[in-house]
């Protein structure tokens, strides 16, 4: 059976369509699939499944803080007509386009011109996030690429990376759990934060209520993979796997390509 329980489509920061993701899903085998968009429900609210070829299941990838760090909480299997989640949404897209304004103005201080245009007319009608402005600052030829343009302006502790809008990790978790979902800490490794600091994100997010961890985020290095399989194990965590597919050919998140999931893990499907 292949799961794949994180990727996103154009309601968030990824460029297909929801029924272009649902033909891939279909096209490479996977069985189970939760579309999880940025702080976003909007492809389960269009989407007009028919198919018995697939099973999709409600997801999200909502976004956090925790001491200053940037975190993100996937939610999955919850009701999408909860009003609890409608809230919660309502209020994410809020801080994100607050947010927007807040790195406008930082982009504006540092020469760039008029940044808020420039990623809302990229963003479209997706919910608008750091990609969108990226994608602006190569067009405008502030950089190159938008790797550099994260690692200049986006990126961890750099002007763009404001995260004081976003609700606290407690809250964002009783959001899932209210909704009758699953909390799953997503790519615990890309954090980079260090094994104590780590273990400590772990145990605030089992006290919010949070229950799942991403043992498997894309093809990522056995060794981490070892490494996030043995914290969810030693945390009594169910563990979840996912490509973050954001767009075809990107060979670490390809949809349903993810490392090998280690067997003493229990799977978060169980619980589905
Ligand atoms: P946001 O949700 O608006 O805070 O933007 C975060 C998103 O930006 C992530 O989900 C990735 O899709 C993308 N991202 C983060 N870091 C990088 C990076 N270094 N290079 C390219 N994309 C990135
Ligand atoms: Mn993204
Ligand atoms: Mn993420
Ligand atoms: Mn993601």
């Amino acid at each position: 059976m292949i799961y794949d329980l994180h990727c996103h489509t154009t309601a968030s920061d990824g460029t297909l369509s929801p029924e272009a993701l649902i033909q891939l899903a279909i096209e490479r085998d996977i069985d189970t699939l939760a579309i999880t968009d940025h702080d976003t429900i909007r492809a389960h609210q269009t989407l007009n499944l028919n198919t018995k070829h697939l099973n999709l299941i409600s997801g999200i990838e909502l976004s956090t803080q925790w001491r200053g760090v940037n975190v993100h909480i996937v939610g999955l299997n919850f009701q999408l007509d909860s009003t609890t989640m409608l809230n919660a949404v309502e209020q994410q897209q809020q801080a994100r386009n607050e947010r927007a304004e807040i790195i406008a103005e930082k982009l504006e201080q540092l020469g760039i011109e008029a940044p808020l245009a420039g990623a809302k007319s990229i963003a479209g009608d997706s919910t608008i996030g750091r990609p969108h402005f990226a994608e602006y600052l190569v067009n405008c030829g502030a950089v190159n690429n938008t790797k550099q343009a994260f690692k200049k302006y986006l990126g961890a502790g750099k002007p763009g990376d404001v995260k004081q809008l976003w609700a606290p990790l407690s809250q964002v978790v009783e959001w899932i759990r209210d909704a009758g979902g699953i909390a799953v800490l997503a790519h615990p490794a890309k954090y980079k934060l260090t094994n104590t600091k780590l273990g400590a994100l772990c145990d605030d997010f089992i006290t919010a209520g949070g229950q799942g961890f991403e043992v498997c985020s894309g093809l990522q290095l056995p060794s981490v993979t070892k490494h996030m399989a043995q914290l969810c194990e030693q945390k009594n965590l169910l563990a979840s796997c996912g490509s973050d597919f954001h767009r075809p050919n990107q060979q670490w998140a390809e949809l349903g390509r993810y490392s090998k999931m280690p067997e003493h893990c229990t799977p978060v499907w169980q619980h589905f």
